[in-house]
């Protein structure tokens, strides 16, 4: 488009071009035409003259005159008439001025150079001088009769200002210039705009001279002054002179050039307009083509990114609605399936059972053999739950060792110790570790039955949970149906929690003490103190009871300084009434042994009351072992130095070895009664224990059987080699009085 306005607003100014040339060219033909027509008119009445002028010499000279004298009259560009004789005399003029001599001289050489009249032959004086006015312009005309010598010569001065006023109204530029020329093509008058020359006969004009034709135009550098000039020529027909109407090309270009300038620059801006703005568009439209392919680019990612935030999404409901660690729904998806179950429950004809399992001794192996361990224990009950159970029953993790089962449309409620007995038997067969180390644990269930034991979930929940405490309680390794009395259970296990720092403060514990029995000669060589809660409203509570609730809140430090107090107030009394006194063995739990102040503590009571450190002995569980070992072994070292005796309680229901243990200050091994209590029925614990005591004695420590109830027990655990027994066999953990008279009795020989 651009190229295309180029190429017409080109063609246009080359046409405009040409046209202001034909057009200054037409226009200069014209007036060289109607200036030369115009000029011999004048010529014509002046020639009239000269023709009138012949017959001075024939006629009457008064009535020439007066004729000549009425003609020039009649005329008003001829300022004056003069004719001359053949030698040059003035014989007429229409003026009493004498003519200027140098017009005299041209008259002369004119008269000389004419041979015969032809008026044509109109002689343009070539004078020395220019005649007194530079506006006039003498002519002279031959007189006498046409082709005859002349007679005379007529001189006719012409106004050139009344040729100037004829034409003074044409506009002409400022080059316009109006030549009048001689046949021959000397110039006899240059008429410009700022004025006349006469007579200067410069010969600029010899292309002219050349030109045959009547009229015509030319294009030439015409006065050499670096100009090129349109000249435009008229050759008069009645006379022999040209005239020429000259104007420079620059004049006559001169609107055009300023049309042209306008025009290119016009057409300039709009093409650096056009061009830039097609630029701008076409930059625009790469921008745009980028922004569009980067749109597509991110709407491809934004894609892929929401494919993957609905992975996410899906990944995080799955991780959001089930256990990470077991996969099994969490205790909120149990809770929501659960419910929607019940909601619908009684339309159906089958039963609806919450069961809660929690296992046995989780902690222990959590805290004995690492959380790695517990990880995988869990995840192997999940697996064996799921696979005892129907794909119909739920099965969630609650929490920590904590399982909860929903039995759906049970046929019978009779089937329900099978499937009791079947999770049991599953989740109690032996767990491999990656060490190969056997692991044994149990779980212990309650079971609450929809509607029966609960019209909402939450009631099942609260009463599945209070029954299986109840297993807790009874045994472990075992389930419990929930019954109404159940509830009273874990009231009162608030009640306990409530009450207990009050307990403590207003002495309502007491400490009972079971003997510790030499098997080489039954004598009691030792007590182990075991507090119990002397309840106002509840009677006496064991420390199963309590002292977990104790240790939860931290009050275990509390209640182990009243036992320590109590026991060395207690070998104080018995100190006094001249028993001899044993070692009591207090329990310490681990929170106590975490006390950097435990050992000058047990030293100021024992200065306090007076006692010896050695009748004062400390059991300690292998848990104790487990945070922060290096302070509790320090702590340990302690009271060894002090002189009190360590004894390791409840050996090999954890899993210390006891290698282990030997780089430890501990003195006493007491076995488990887990151990003992099947100790003849199977082998297994059998050997263990017998390898225990003899381990044990070769590592330099002695070994205590606790759980003894039997006699058998007895004689196995002498037979093996242990040194102490303690157990219901030789006595329940009795009242201080009770104690004292078995000390003073101090043997408690087998029955
Ligand atoms: P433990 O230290 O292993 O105490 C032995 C437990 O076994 C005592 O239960 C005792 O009554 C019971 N026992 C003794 N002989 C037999 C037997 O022949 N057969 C059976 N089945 N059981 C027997 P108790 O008194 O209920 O104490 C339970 C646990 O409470 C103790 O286990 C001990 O860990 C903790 N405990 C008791 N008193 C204290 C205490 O003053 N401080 C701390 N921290 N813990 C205590
Ligand atoms: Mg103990
Ligand atoms: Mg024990």
């Amino acid at each position: 488009m651009l190229a295309l306005t180029w190429g017409i607003t080109l063609q246009w100014l080359a046409a405009n071009k040409a046209m202001a040339v034909d057009t200054a060219r037409m226009q200069q033909n014209n007036l060289s035409v109607i200036v030369s027509e115009n000029l011999e008119q004048l010529l014509d009445g002046a020639r009239t003259i000269a023709f009138t002028s012949k017959e001075w010499r024939e006629g009457s000279p008064a009535e020439v005159t007066s004729r000549l004298t009425a003609m020039r009259a009649a005329n008003p560009a001829f300022l004056r008439i003069s004719l001359y004789d053949v030698e040059a005399t003035r014989v007429y003029s229409s003026s009493p001025v004498p003519d200027d001599p140098f017009l005299v001289a041209a008259v002369s050489d004119a008269l000389q150079a004419v041979s015969d009249v032809d008026f044509k032959g109109l002689i343009w004086p070539a004078m020395s001088a220019l005649p007194e006015d530079a506006w006039h312009m003498p002519l002279l005309f031959p007189v006498g009769k046409p082709g005859s010598t002349p007679v005379g010569m007529l001189m006719v001065m012409f106004d050139l200002g009344y040729l100037l006023k004829v034409y003074q109204r044409i506009e002409f530029g400022t080059s316009g210039i109006i030549h009048i020329l001689t046949g021959d093509a000397q110039e006899v008058l240059e008429w410009r705009p700022e004025g006349l020359v006469f007579n200067s006969r410069k010969r600029y004009f010899v292309t002219f001279a050349g030109q045959s034709a009547a009229t015509g135009s030319l294009m030439t550098d015409l006065f050499q002054d670096g100009r090129v000039y349109l000249s435009s020529f008229n050759r008069a027909e009645r006379y022999s002179f040209l005239l020429v109407v000259s104007r420079s090309m620059q004049d006559i270009l001169a609107p055009h050039l300023k049309a042209r300038s306008h025009s290119l620059s016009t057409l300039g801006i709009l093409t650096i307009i056009i061009i830039a703005g097609a630029y701008f568009i076409a930059s625009g439209l790469g921008r745009h083509g980028k922004l569009f392919g980067a749109l597509v680019v991110s709407n491809d990612k934004n894609r892929s990114l929401i494919t993957r935030l609905e992975d996410e999404k899906g990944r995080a409901f799955l991780l959001a609605a089930h256990d990470h660690l077991t996969g099994l729904p969490n205790r909120r998806t149990f809770t929501e399936l659960a419910m929607s179950h019940l909601a619908t429950a009684r339309q159906h004809r089958g039963h609806y059972v919450l069961m809660y399992l929690d296992l046995d001794r989780f902690k222990l192996v959590n805290d004995t053999l690492g959380h790695h361990v517990g990880d995988i224990l869990l995840q192997t009950v999940a697996i064996r739950l799921r696979a005892s159970l129907r794909d119909s029953d739920i099965v969630a993790r609650l929490g920590g060792d904590e399982f909860a089962i929903l039995l759906t449309g049970l046929a019978s409620v009779d089937d329900l110790p099978m499937i009791a007995d079947k999770i049991i038997s599953q989740v109690s067969q032996p767990f491999k570790t990656q060490d190969g180390q056997e692991i044994h644990v149990s779980p212990s269930i309650g079971i609450a039955v929809f509607p029966r034991d609960g019209q909402d979930f939450d009631s099942l929940c609260k009463n599945a949970d209070a029954a299986m405490y109840e297993s807790k309680r009874k045994g472990r390794s075992t389930y419990t149906y929930y019954d109404t009395g159940l509830n009273s259970t874990s009231e009162r296990r608030f009640n306990l929690e409530q009450r207990l720092p009050k307990a403590i403060a207003e002495d309502e514990l007491v400490l009972h003490f079971q003997p510790k029995v030499n098997l080489s000669d039954f004598r009691i060589v030792g007590f182990e103190a075991l507090v119990r809660w002397q309840h106002p409203e509840l009677g006496l509570v064991y420390p199963d009871d309590f002292i977990p609730l104790a240790e939860e809140t931290g009050l275990i430090v509390e209640l182990g300084e009243w036992v320590a107090r109590s026991c060395c107030r207690q070998q104080a009394a018995w100190q006094a009434e001249g028993l001899d006194c044993v070692a009591l063995a207090i329990n310490m739990s681990p929170l106590q042994l975490q006390r950097e102040e435990l050992p000058s503590r047990i030293e100021s009571l024992l200065t306090e009351h007076d006692v010896p450190a050695d009748v004062i002995e400390i059991e300690i569980t292998e848990t104790v072992l487990l945070k922060s070992l290096e302070a509790t072994v320090m702590v340990l070292r302690r009271l060894e130095a002090l002189g009190v005796q360590i004894s390791l309680d409840d050996f090999g229901s954890g899993f210390s070895s006891l290698s282990y243990v030997r780089t430890l200050p501990i003195h006493i091994i007491k076995i488990d009664k887990q151990f003992i209590r099947d100790i003849r029925n199977s082998t297994h614990d059998g050997v263990l224990v017998a390898s225990i005591i003899s381990l044990a004695h070769n590592l330099g420590m002695q070994v205590i059987a606790e759980g003894v109830e039997t006699l058998e027990q007895l004689i196995y655990l002498k037979t093996a080699g242990c040194d102490q027994a303690q157990g219901y066999y030789f006595s329940r953990p009795v009242p201080a009085a009770s104690a004292r008279d078995l000390l003073r009795n101090g043997v408690l020989a087998p029955s």
